[in-house]
């Protein structure tokens, strides 16, 4: 048998229900702050990354999928949307209409890192990215975004830490304390560590090996180094922050693993997952869609982990069932056939429905009805349609009615609705959809 690559994996119908949810969350979530969905496509020249992300990075000097394609150009598999999106925003001219653009993407994400629990090569991401504003109230308003999405989800014990990465004014004299304290604790830090620390010192602050961690304990802070204009910006996203009673935690070595990130960086994070314990991470990059070619326009996005997510809201999140409204069991041909019309008429009309064409026994077809949780069962054999009526059993209170064949959809459908009317959950929702009529 083929198995599956290592680091992919398959999501299940049975998982996906979750997945829906969670992404249906964002959508609607996210389009009331004024995000408007964009997809762009998972291959791109490698250059974008190369160019956006840094080339002394993790992502781009080792974890890219990129192939050449048979006229030698380089492409890459997409590890992650920002690029992406930023290069659409300045090809497709989306700033001439309006600088101010709010966009939002969904979609699957590749890096080559080493597979384990929460870390995947094909993993998946929701995406926001919002250009055009610099105003420190943004990127509040991102974060504040973000905490209303996990609340949403009931998912709790998520802290943000958030930083100041400051700007090419303010960061080469960081870069140089920190340089020049790295040096003097070489005996400490792992291999790549020594050669990255005079190229991208930052990088190391970002290392995952216990020893590099250690040092960076005593690594000077980067807020102590923002020039003035870069303070007061922080110290904005800070103060509003806290007008929104969200809390948070400043983390003066977070710097994130790509080098466009200029002033706020943030990460949202959780000790529920193990050593895997970013579900969300995001910055400004006032500079980045300038470097790529287009015009100087700031920006802010983030970028939520969706495979973390989906771990975290399996114990948590609540997703409301939706089992067929109707379960058709036909006995015999000629009751299936008036099965398959109803069950094509029904579906039409949006009442989830689920029918057995197979012919199997009425017990063993009760069984499925009864697995599949669904609201009600229709039974109809040979004998019922010379009678000219079919039963409609209610599965939750077990009451059985009549029905007349004649004008059966109607019929059906006013018995649905009566029922959903009748059998309210405590919060309000009734437990089958109302179909649509
Ligand atoms: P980490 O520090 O865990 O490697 P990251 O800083 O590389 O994360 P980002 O590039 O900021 O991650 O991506 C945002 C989010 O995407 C992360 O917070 C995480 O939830 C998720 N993510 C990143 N890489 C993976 C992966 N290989 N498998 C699953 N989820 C991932
Ligand atoms: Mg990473």
């Amino acid at each position: 048998m083929i198995q599956l690559i290592r680091g992919f994996k398959d999501i299940l119908p049975n998982e996906i229900e979750l997945w829906k949810h969670i992404e249906q969350t964002a959508m609607m979530l996210f389009e009331s702050f004024g995000f408007r969905q964009i997809r762009i496509p998972v291959l791109e020249k490698a250059e974008l990354f190369q160019r956006s992300i840094g080339e002394h990075t993790d992502i781009v000097e080792k974890e890219m999928y990129t192939f050449p394609t048979s006229k030698g150009e380089l492409i890459t598999l997409r590890p992650e949307a920002t690029a992406s999106v930023v290069r659409s925003y300045i090809q497709q001219r989306l700033y001439a209409k309006d600088p101010i653009q709010k966009l939002y993407t969904i979609g699957p994400m590749f890096r080559k890192e080493r597979p384990q629990k929460g870390r995947y090569r094909q993993f998946y991401q929701i995406n926001a990215e919002a250009f055009g504003v610099s105003s420190p109230y943004m990127d509040a308003q991102l974060i504040f975004m973000l905490t209303v999405f996990f609340q949403r989800l009931s998912i709790t014990g998520l802290k943000v830490h958030l930083n100041s990465l400051g700007c090419p004014a303010c960061r080469p004299a960081f870069k140089r304390a920190l340089s020049e304290m790295l040096m003097e604790r070489s005996d400490a830090l792992c291999s790549e560590c020594i050669r990255r620390r005079g190229t991208n010192p930052l990088r190391v602050l970002d290392c995952k090996v216990p020893g590099c961690q250690e040092v960076v304990k005593n690594a000077p802070a980067i807020t102590d180094y923002l020039c003035e204009d870069c303070a007061r910006h922080f110290d904005e996203v800070k103060a509003s922050l806290g007008r929104m009673d969200i809390p948070y935690e400043v983390s003066p070595r977070l710097v994130r693993g790509l080098d466009y990130y200029t002033r706020t960086a943030f990460e949202i994070q959780t000790d529920e997952l193990g050593a895997q314990n970013a579900v969300a991470g995001g910055g400004r990059y006032d500079n980045l869609v300038e470097a790529l070619g287009g015009p100087s326009q700031p920006a802010i996005g983030f970028a939520i982990g969706l495979d973390r997510l989906v771990d975290l809201a399996l114990t948590k999140t609540r997703v409301p069932e939706l089992p067929p409204d109707i379960f058709i069991a036909a006995m015999g041909e000629a009751a299936r056939q008036k099965a398959f019309e109803w069950s094509c008429e029904l579906g039409r009309e949006g009442v989830k429905t689920e029918v057995d064409f197979s012919s199997r026994s009425l017990k063993a077809l009760m069984k499925r009805a009864n697995r599949l949780g669904a609201g009600h069962v229709l039974i109809v054999g040979d004998q019922e349609l010379d009678q000219g009526t079919a039963i409609l059993r209610n599965m939750r209170t077990k009451a059985q009615a009549q029905i007349e064949i004649s004008g059966i959809l109607s019929g059906i459908k006013g018995q649905l609705r009566a029922a959903s009317d009748r059998q309210p959950y405590e919060d309000g929702q009734t437990n089958t959809p109302k179909p649509k009529t």
